[in-house]
């Protein structure tokens, strides 16, 4: 196999030539610091950083010949630029962290390290995570690896807002990244890529050392080329952490271990609330995606939430309220970008955030204030939590009849990057109208690829499950994949 050929595998076949040494982690790193660099038009990465990388593969070159390798040893991934690295800057996509570097690391990280892993570098986002197009970042847009088979000249967007994430795997840069998710950034991206994504139950992963967009919905998570490699990332990257208060406590399970690809006797739930005014492209998908899970031995429940209609409006409440708060930090007195020649502290607090923060994060910060301020903080913040619950209730009783939920995981395949800032606020904001129940009601939700539009642009399918039922999604997904590639 040509060298080049290495980092289009898959994360375990990569895995399993590193553990036989028949490719050394210095080779097959320099090889994607080569990807890295010749892919720079696309913008991915907001830091490069190979010279760690080759450091800590040469680590894993030792440790894979003592045979003392971690599980993800020698294996080079990328990082969204919202997960803090020690003495590595940290920008969130925003120009107000543009120069901080984080004297610690986030725990998630730190178990990536731990277990091995190689990072290539922090990657593009959508500013603080606020955006589905990867178009807010104040380092500029990341362009798609992805191309329209009719339309090869045009550039699409890798979705959002973990767009550098998805389009580092994509483009066979890194075996797999880190995402996070707060009402879709792990799922879109992955569904307009062609990968898989799963943002986990609330508390899964630990959020110590992720910069804070919604503390109430944010989700660690992988995106990665086959679902088998998500599988075990997320049981490297999930861990009970003090640090984090709303971490949940007991072990992790290996879901690659205890992986059993099968969708047999399986009830699925299909909610008629998201099979209205589809595209047919979609509609196509949609039902061959069934008729393959049916061939698997799924069983098919016709089921109504009624109460999700409300997710995406009470999302763009609940949101903007915990990121004004969770944003008031950035004044420019402690750390990051400081504006100059002002007169007073209060100029320089309105100063600071105004030319530090871009528009969109502007937006939301004021949304924010004002659905927490007094005299429309019972008509909006209190009502959106009440509806929350509502919403949180619905989805228990539906998983008494059903074990997953199969939804489509956006409307549309990947839209161009010109595009994108053509469209208003609320129509980028219903890219999330599948994914944001999932964060609302904090279960998980799996995002994996089901088809094409008919110029090749990827389209996923979603899989939600109760609370912990992550090895259930992982399950079925599995098995879907294996039948579909099979077909392929
Ligand atoms: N697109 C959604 C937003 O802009 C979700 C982003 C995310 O999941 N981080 O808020």
């Amino acid at each position: 196999m040509e060298r080049d050929e290495w980092r289009k595998l898959s994360l375990l076949e990569a895995k399993r030539l590193l553990d036989s040494g028949q490719v050394g982690a210095l080779e097959l790193t320099n090889a994607c610091i080569e990807a890295m660099e010749a892919s720079r038009n696309l913008n991915i990465f907001i830091t490069e950083t190979p010279e760690n990388a080759r450091l800590q593969a040469q680590e894993s070159e030792k440790k894979l010949k003592n045979k003392e390798g971690g599980v993800l040893e020698g294996i080079p991934l990328a990082i969204k630029d919202l997960y803090c690295t020690k003495n590595v800057r940290t920008t969130a996509g925003s120009k107000i962290l543009e120069n901080f570097v984080p004297p610690y690391e986030s725990t998630v990280t730190q178990n990536l390290l731990d277990a091995g892993a190689v990072f290539l570098g922090k990657t593009n986002l959508d500013e603080f995570a606020m955006g589905s197009a990867n178009i807010t970042s104040f380092f500029g847009p990341v362009i798609s690896p992805i191309r329209s088979t009719q339309n090869p000249e045009k550039s699409l967007v890798p979705g959002g807002s973990s767009g550098g994430s998805v389009a580092a795997v994509a483009a066979h840069i890194a075996f797999a990244a880190t995402a996070s998710d707060t009402g879709g950034s792990i799922r879109q991206p992955a569904s307009f890529t062609g990968l898989v994504g799963i943002k986990p139950t609330y508390g899964l992963c630990s959020r110590y050392g992720m910069v804070a967009f919604a503390s109430s919905l944010d989700q660690a998570g992988p995106v990665a080329k086959t679902v088998r490699d998500a599988a075990l990332m997320l049981s490297v990257m999930a861990s009970y952490d003090e640090k984090d208060s709303t971490s949940l406590k007991g072990n992790r399970p290996d879901y690659l271990k205890n992986l059993n690809p099968s969708a047999k006797k399986l009830r699925i739930g299909l909610p008629k609330e998201c099979f209205e005014n589809l595209s047919d492209e979609l509609k196509v998908v949609l039902e061959s995606s069934c008729q393959t899970l049916r061939d698997l031995g799924a069983e098919f429940v016709d089921i109504s939430l009624s109460m999700l209609k409300y997710s995406l409006p009470c999302y763009y409440i609940i949101a903007p309220a915990e990121a004004s708060s969770n944003l008031a930090r950035y004044d420019g007195v402690r750390y990051g970008f400081r504006a100059e020649n002002v007169g007073n502290i209060a100029d320089l607090y309105a100063e600071t955030r105004r030319l530090g923060f871009g528009k969109e994060v502007r937006r939301r910060i004021f949304i924010g204030t004002y659905v927490l301020s007094q005299g429309s903080y019972e008509a909006y913040y209190v009502m959106a939590q009440k509806v929350r619950s509502k919403i949180r209730q619905e989805f228990e009783e539906t998983f008494q009849r059903v074990d997953v939920i199969l939804t489509p995981t956006a409307t549309c395949g990947a839209f161009g990057v010109e595009e994108g800032p053509k469209m208003s606020a609320v129509d980028m904001y219903l890219n999330d109208i599948f994914t944001v129940s999932a964060n609302m009601v904090g279960i998980p939700g799996i995002s994996i690829p089901a088809g094409t539009t008919q110029d090749g642009r990827p389209l996923g399918i979603q899989f939600l499950g109760a609370r912990f039922s992550e090895q259930t999604l992982f399950n079925v997904s599995a098995a879907f994949e294996d039948a579909t590639r099979l077909k392929n």
